[in-house]
């Protein structure tokens, strides 16, 4: 009849599936993916690179969050990626929609004002509920409560280089808080007020900053104004207890109370960067130099040595690294 011919390969030529490492100790940790069910196809890219350059040898778990219940097919593709355990967590209204208090006549002008600026997500309210999100609970979601260390990941994202130690590890033992491959500025237009609000937190709560900390990454005048300079949030190596600690807790409920996260349109990298370089030691900042990583429209990729030492891909000559527009100059020279 009519059906293709199709010869399927024989048991035989197959080798076992993937090696099972012998790991003397893990972290506590796991990836975190804030999508949507549409997502799909972009997610799924982003993790099977993670898997292949580093999770089939570590099996780190997975924890998936959506503002709306994820679908079947969606699970399923997810879960087939890897031997690792996935969950799939569905955030509570409270903590993803616009909260009551905000007043919605100065929001929806606050929009419109930035949509005639061609701000980019200037007119949305969902990028909104999602820097919200990011910036204040994810790692109070109930999936979230049993991990201490994070890998957050985007669709769509690349990784270029092996990755053949446990980046958790470092973090812990190293007592990082917080890790990141490329920092650049803010657009002026998305935060007009907030470092006005940071300076009055300061000035309340001295008690909370350590000396040594880095604040000269997000200041030029010794935190007289706000030079823009933030981590790209889109992908993040923390410490959960650190944004769940006093410091942190108090800065995120002082700035929402504000209602800049609506009333302009604040990013969660500008505000867990604050939160990162007010509240660490310098030190316990680290940049993921061998990380080789791409979000559109910039990336990471190791140079010299790196280069060949973690096998990667990129172009070495594509580096945000000292473009003018990125902000590594001013996280070296905390350290020099
Ligand atoms: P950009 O990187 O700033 O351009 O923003 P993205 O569109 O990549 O969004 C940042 C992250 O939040 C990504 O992981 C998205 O999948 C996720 N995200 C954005 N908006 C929503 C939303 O409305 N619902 C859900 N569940 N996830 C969202
Ligand atoms: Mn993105």
């Amino acid at each position: 009849s009519g059906s293709p011919y199709r010869e399927t390969i024989p048991d035989q030529y197959y080798k076992p599936a993937d090696p099972v490492y012998t790991l003397d100790r893990k972290a506590n940790a796991t990836f975190v993916m804030l999508v949507r069910n549409s997502d799909l196809s972009g997610i799924m890219s982003s993790m099977k690179q993670l898997e292949d350059r580093f999770n089939r040898k570590f099996n780190y778990p997975y924890v998936l969050l959506n503002d709306e219940p994820f679908t079947e097919e969606f699970k399923k593709y997810i879960s087939a990626l890897t031997h690792a355990d996935v969950e799939f967590g569905l955030i509570p209204k409270e903590h993803w929609v616009q909260p009551p208090w905000i007043d919605e006549k100065k929001a929806s002008a606050a929009r419109e004002g930035m949509v005639n600026q061609n701000v980019i997500y200037g007119g949305s309210v969902p990028y909104r509920n999602m820097c919200r999100f990011n910036s204040g609970f994810f790692y109070r979601q109930e999936l979230l409560q049993k991990y201490r260390y994070y890998w957050r990941v985007e669709p769509d994202v690349k990784f270029f280089c092996d990755i053949d130690y446990d980046p958790f590890l470092v973090m812990q033992d190293q007592q990082k808080v917080y890790g990141f491959t490329i920092s650049l500025f803010e657009y002026p237009e998305t935060i007009p007020t907030l470092w006005q609000h940071v300076r009055a937190f300061i000035k309340e709560n001295p008690g909370l900053i350590p000396v040594d900390n880095a604040m000269a990454f997000l200041s030029d005048d010794g935190g007289e104004s706000y030079n823009r300079c933030h981590f790209w949030s889109n992908f993040e190596i923390a410490d959960m207890d650190f944004w769940r600690s006093e410091g942190y807790s108090k800065l995120f409920d002082y700035l929402d109370e504000k209602g800049g996260f609506y009333y302009e349109r604040w990013g969660d990298a500008p505000v867990h960067s604050i939160g990162a370089a007010l509240f660490a030691r310098k030190e316990q900042l680290h940049f993921f130099d061998d990380i080789g990583y791409r979000h559109e429209p910039f990336q990471h990729c190791p140079q010299g040595d790196l280069h060949s030492k973690s096998k990667c891909w990129c172009d070495p000559g594509q580096n945000f690294d000292y473009e003018w527009y990125s902000c590594l100059n001013k996280y070296d020279a905390l350290f020099k």
